[in-house]
């Protein structure tokens, strides 16, 4: 067996399955993708949002129609009170002075409720501004999250229609080597952060950059009876 041509084989290989490492990373990433969570995140804070800001728009309405019946049925009341007193019914002046203070009496209550009415209603107005902007806000997210998923929804379409190919060309790579070969690829890989063969050129190894001895360098030119390792990083090298 020719370890230098074996290798050469594994580095094939090896560029397959960083394709196929490529491939199945990136599609992790699409379906836990960071920025899809943070607009989708946006997206439920603001519609939180739009809903209370809802809630208190339906709560100042309903008070302010409250407090307009409340005004409504006090100006009646005072309304009474007028014609009575000066309906010419009234005997004494302590009746007249009884009719007086419920007529000031309501009065008072009349502008005190006008002026919350008064209070609600302008309240109500800058809750109505602040909520057609939120709401156009909210559109904009919302539209950028859909489009964002549609992205990633292609896009994984197109991986997962890639991964399969790729999957069968690493096999069929795989295949190619003798077993004695794949098995120290497939037990270095993992160990080497994915990179099990390196290319020597230039008398250093390609993965980590430490530079060969002489010796080593000769070593990797003649010897094919068994693989070549780099003395520092322990990957198996290639004659370059
Ligand atoms: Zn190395």
């Amino acid at each position: 067996m020719d370890w230098r041509e074996e290798l050469r084989k594994a580095l094939r290989l090896q560029e397959a399955d960083r394709r196929c490492d490529a491939l199945r990373a990136e599609r992790n990433a699409l379906l836990h993708d960071a920025q899809e969570a943070s607009l989708d995140r946006d997206r439920r804070v603001r519609a939180a949002r739009i809903a209370g800001a809802e809630e208190e728009l339906a709560d100042l309405e309903r008070r302010q129609r409250l407090a307009d019946l409340e005004r409504k049925s006090l100006e009646e009341e005072r309304a009474r009170a007028t014609r009575r007193l000066y309906g010419g019914d009234i005997r004494t002046a302590r009746d007249a002075d009884g009719l007086q203070k419920n007529i000031d009496g309501a009065s008072k209550q009349i502008d005190e409720l006008e002026t919350a009415i008064l209070e609600a209603m302008e309240r109500a107005e800058a809750v109505r501004k602040g909520l057609d902007l939120a709401r156009a806000e909210l559109a904009r997210v919302e539209a950028a999250l859909a489009d964002r998923r549609e992205a990633n929804r292609a896009r994984l379409g197109q991986v997962d229609a890639q991964l399969p190919l790729d999957e069968a060309a690493r096999a069929a790579e795989a295949r190619r080597l003798e077993p004695a070969v794949l098995r120290e690829y497939e037990r270095l890989r993992p160990r080497c952060a994915g990179i099990a063969v390196a290319p020597a050129g230039g008398g250093s190894c390609g993965a980590c950059g430490f530079q060969l001895s002489a010796y080593w360098q000769e070593k990797l030119r003649e010897s094919a009876t068994a693989p070549v390792t780099c003395e520092h990083c322990g990957r198996m090298l290639v004659d370059a």
